[in-house]
């Protein structure tokens, strides 16, 4: 997002308290969002995974430019169907209870990725109490990876997804199921993928092991869910995953391997982590064992994913020329320092030991690429602090 949205927001209000906000910009998410779909080949739809940023005002502004919305609990599908009671959706997740079930079907999620042979009987049960009959992906774990990625969801031992080596099985228990109709396959096997090419090779090899189960094993192959895990270099915001190339490639091997398969990507990350920043004032700067800590209004209780991902976010300085105090005003300059939160714990670190031509006590620390897996993955109420103003600024069609 443009930051002379923080420099208006933090000129427009009317409180010497320090500023603490989160702001979204949703004209930039709708139009991100709109770029990345018509990059696509037509056969692909891209849906939205809400746990990366799962805000009302986020999710309205997201009708229209993408395809749907995946979910991962039954709290999400509310969320949704709180902005949308149409827009189709994909449920997902390891721990689906009866009621979920129940309740995804109920408000019509139109696909449900089923993630391990009793959930399938589970749901069979269930959509027999509705009188209905459930369209189901498969979630495979395969017996490959996503080489490089940060989180790991399938190649390897996980709670996730289905064997590869028992979807044979799965397949063949799934037709003696009256209820439950099972129409293609789900693969989401990592986070964090930033090589166009290697994602294509892996979104090849989906193909191949969707087919192999077609063809050997009467699999229905009317969608291929390809997942999420598209990742964002929040070291070099720059050297971003190639899109355009990736979906070239793409429409090419398409053609070749799977031209009348509906295909879905189910993005976090890629689509919002963009639109959204996290701004907060320096309260605090000290030398401490020869090195120098900046404390902030606020921290990891509001923005956890720098600890989370073990990373320095990427962040401006936004000087501020305000000093109202008949004291000194502490200052840095051409250092390294340790930005800090608020809270009582050495684990509160935004960015550690990040070289700054010039810091003082007021200014403001804007930190970007915080509109997925911010706000939402956070310990809010940990010890108690007010919570930072969230400003959702544009997102009307
Ligand atoms: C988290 C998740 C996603 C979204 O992942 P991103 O890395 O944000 O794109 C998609 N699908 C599933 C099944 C997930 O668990």
């Amino acid at each position: 997002m443009d930051l002379t949205h923080v420099t208006r927001y933090i000129a427009g209000r009317d409180t010497r308290e320090p500023v603490c906000a989160y702001l979204y910009d949703l004209d930039d998410l709708r139009l991100r969002t709109t770029r990345l779909r018509a990059a696509l080949p037509e056969q692909c739809a891209l849906y939205y995974a809400v746990k990366a940023n799962s805000d009302a005002p986020v999710l309205r502004a997201l009708l229209g430019v993408a395809d749907g919305f995946e979910v991962a609990s039954f709290g999400e599908i509310e969320r949704v169907r709180g902005v949308d009671a149409e827009v189709p959706i994909a449920f997902g997740g390891p721990g689906k209870t009866d009621a979920e079930l129940e309740g995804a079907l109920r408000l019509g999620v139109g696909l449900i990725h089923v993630e391990s042979t009793l959930q399938l009987s589970r749901l069979d049960a269930v959509a027999r109490r509705q009188g209905r009959c459930a369209d189901v992906l498969l979630r495979a774990n395969p017996a490959y990876g996503l080489p490089g990625a940060t989180l790991q969801m399938g190649g390897g031992a996980t709670q996730f997804g289905i064997d590869e080596a028992l979807l044979p099985d799965v397949l063949a228990q799934s037709r003696t199921m009256p209820n439950v109709r099972v129409v293609g396959l789900h693969v989401h096997a990592g986070s964090n993928s930033l090589d166009a090419d290697t994602h294509l090779a892996l979104i090849d090899r989906h193909i191949a092991l969707a087919k192999r189960l077609r063809d050997l094993h009467g699999l229905t192959l009317e969608w291929l869910n390809v997942g999420g895990g598209i990742g964002i270099d929040y070291q070099n915001p720059e050297r971003h995953f190639d899109w355009d190339r990736f979906c070239h490639g793409l429409a090419a091997l398409l053609r070749e391997t799977a031209p009348s398969t509906r295909i879905v990507f189910e993005c976090g990350r890629f689509i919002s982590a963009g639109c959204g920043c996290y701004v907060a004032e320096v309260i605090d700067l000290k030398r401490n064992h020869d090195k120098w800590f900046a404390v902030l209004r606020g921290g990891t209780h509001h923005f956890r994913l720098p600890v989370s991902w073990q990373h320095n976010h990427p962040f401006q300085v936004l000087p501020n020329d305000h000093w109202d105090y008949p004291f000194p005003r502490p200052v840095v300059e051409r250092q390294p320092v340790t930005l800090c939160g608020e809270l009582c714990t050495p684990k509160d670190v935004l960015a550690r030991e990040v070289p700054v031509d010039r810091l003082r006590v007021g200014d403001r620390i804007a930190f970007t690429m915080a509109g997925a897996y911010g706000w939402h993955i956070s310990h809010h109420d940990f010890l108690s602090h007010p919570h930072p103003e969230r400003v959702f600024i544009g997102g009307q069609p």
